[in-house]
């Protein structure tokens, strides 16, 4: 197992299926402009042969698929059919929900038991202007439909200064109502907010003022978090729980066991590095070839973890896998 000085190793994958995406969010993408799947993507079974080798070389134990959105890619029905089989503690998926009453059945037929689905306002005008694509109704139908089959949300809210901010407590009662747990993601200096301070200054709202924002509603207790944890959780006693990932006010990377997979092949360690290792090219060779050199690579990737504090990084989002 590799595992570096301050004892981290990786257990957590999330794959990017597709950079492609059908909404292009403002904190995500600049200019509005929508990613289309980069041309030199792996295929489905590139990528479940991927998986089923960083489970053996990493000690990969959950894994979790992204992008880009998901649910736009055709490569979902194999690859999710197929990493069903191998053996992992557990698999589950982040979406923008706009095809989940779509998607459902598969996604319950190849066993999938919990959801993130991000939301960053309950207001069709806002959302117009965040989301730059999809709409609402169809988005709370999926999670209606989602919820009925038994799945466990959870809901991702970027909550930013002037443009949504004022939804916290909004979000906050939807998800109540229905058992949903809302995770409040600080926003995080990627992509273009890492080069314009200015813009990502004046957007972020952090964990300080966010937490008095609920607390003018709901009294809440902090609660039990695994280790590596990435939010801190709190409840609402009678009313349920929210988590608050605050990467800029409460950084985790001391206990991130996080690995990510692009959907063209390659590896990152950290969010808030720009260092990546390709591998793409690993996942064709037998697995007596491919493993000692994924193993090369992923001590690198390792290195490539933040002591302390994340930083930013000028990858997109949608192309690391968020
Ligand atoms: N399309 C899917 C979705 O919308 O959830 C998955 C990909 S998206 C990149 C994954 C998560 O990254 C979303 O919850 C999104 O809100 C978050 N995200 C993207 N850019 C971010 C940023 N600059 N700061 C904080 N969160 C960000």
């Amino acid at each position: 197992m590799i595992v570096d000085r301050q004892g981290r190793r990786f257990r957590n994958l999330r794959v990017s299926l597709t950079a492609a995406c059908n909404y292009a969010c403002s904190y995500c993408v600049p200019d509005g402009k929508r990613l289309v799947a980069a041309q030199d993507e792996l295929s489905a079974e590139a990528m479940v042969r991927g998986v089923a080798y960083l489970i053996e070389a990493a000690g990969i134990e959950r894994l979790r698929i992204t992008g880009g959105e998901p649910l736009v890619s055709p490569k979902l029905d194999h690859f999710l059919r197929e990493v069903a089989r191998l053996g992992l503690q557990d698999i589950s998926l982040t979406s923008n929900g706009q095809l989940l009453a779509r998607k459902l059945p598969l996604l319950l037929e190849c066993g999938i038991k919990r959801i993130n689905v991000s939301l960053d306002t309950l207001d069709p005008d806002a959302f117009k202007r965040v989301a730059r694509g999809g709409d609402l109704p169809t988005v709370l139908q999926g999670l209606e439909e989602a919820r009925a089959a038994g799945l466990k949300i959870k809901i991702n809210m970027v909550p930013l200064r002037g443009q949504n901010h004022e939804q916290v407590l909004p979000l906050l009662d939807y998800c109540l109502e229905r058992g949903f747990e809302l995770r409040f993601i600080e926003l995080m200096r990627m992509g273009h907010l890492a080069r314009d301070g200015a813009s990502f200054q004046q957007q972020f709202y952090g964990m300080a003022d966010l937490l008095e924002n609920v607390a003018s509603r709901y009294e809440y207790i902090q609660a039990a978090a695994p280790v590596d944890a990435t939010a801190l959780r709190y409840e609402i006693p009678g009313h349920g729980f929210f988590g608050v990932i605050a990467n800029e006010s409460v950084p985790f990377c001391r206990t991130c066991s996080r690995l990510r997979l692009s959907s063209t092949g390659w590896l990152h360690g950290c969010l808030s590095s720009s260092n990546r290792h390709y591998v793409g090219d690993l996942f064709d060779k037998p697995r007596h070839q491919a493993l000692p050199a994924l193993q090369r690579l992923l001590m690198k990737a390792l290195a490539d973890k933040q002591d302390i504090a994340f930083a930013g990084g000028t990858t997109i989002m949608k192309i690391i896998g968020g």
